[in-house]
C-alpha cells in the first residue's frame, strides 16, 4: 500500500507547541510526516540545524510516524520528490501568514507543479506563538513553559545563560 507522506519544512528556531500541534493535525491526514529543518537565509538562527533536529526529536519522541531530518541544501520541492511526499505541510496563524505562505506555495508550484501545499489552521490558543517572540521573551527571563516543549525551554535557558554571561 502506498504511504501518504507529508513534508513539514520550517526553520523551527526553536520548535514550539504551535509547530507540535500542526504535526499532530497533519498526522490525522498523513500516514507519515517528515519534519525538515531548513536553513532560512533571511533569518538569524539561535540554534544550529543539528541542535534543532535533536530538540525536535526529543519533543516528538512519544509520537509515532514522525521523522525529523536536516534538510539538505536543495529546493524543498526536490526534497519532497526525494522523500515521495505527496504534499508540503505548513501552518497558518493569521492573514499575514496566509499572504506569506500563499506566495511560497505558488512559487513551489511553479518549481514543480506536482507538489501541493496543505495548510493547517492554528488553534486559537496557539495563534500568538512565534519562534521569534519565544526567543525575545526567553532572552529576558520570561516564562515560556506553556508555549514550547519542556526540552526546548531548557535549551533556551542554557542558550541565553551563555549569551548573557
Ligand atoms: P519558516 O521560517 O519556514 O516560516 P517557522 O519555523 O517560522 O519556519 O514556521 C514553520 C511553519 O509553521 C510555517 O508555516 C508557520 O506559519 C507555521 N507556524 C509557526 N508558528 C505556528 C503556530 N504557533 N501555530 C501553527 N503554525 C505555526
Amino acid at each position: 500500500m502506498t504511504q501518504n507522506i507529508g513534508l513539514f519544512p520550517g526553520s523551527f528556531d526553536p520548535f514550539t507547541n504551535g509547530h507540535l500541534a500542526t504535526v499532530k493535525k497533519a498526522l490525522t491526514i498523513f500516514d507519515e510526516v517528515y519534519i525538515a529543518v531548513v536553513t532560512n537565509t533571511g533569518k538569524n538562527a539561535l540554534f544550529t540545524t543539528d541542535e534543532k533536529v535533536a530538540l525536535i526529536q526529543t519533543a516528538i519522541q512519544d509520537i509515532d510516524h514522525v521523522k525529523v531530518i536536516a534538510a539538505p541544501k536543495m529546493l524543498t520541492v526536490n526534497l519532497a520528490k526525494q522523500l515521495h511526499a505527496k504534499a508540503l505541510i505548513r501552518g497558518l496563524r493569521n492573514a499575514n501568514d496566509f499572504e506569506y505562505e500563499a506566495g511560497i506555495a505558488q512559487m513551489n508550484k511553479v518549481q514543480d507543479s506536482d507538489v501541493e501545499t496543505i495548510f493547517f489552521v492554528a488553534d486559537q490558543k496557539y495563534t500568538f506563538i512565534s519562534s521569534s517572540m519565544i526567543k525575545e521573551v526567553a532572552k529576558f527571563g520570561g516564562d515560556v513553559s506553556a508555549l514550547v516543549p519542556a526540552n526546548v525551554e531548557q535549551a533556551l535557558l542554557v542558550k541565553y545563560q551563555k549569551v548573557l554571561d
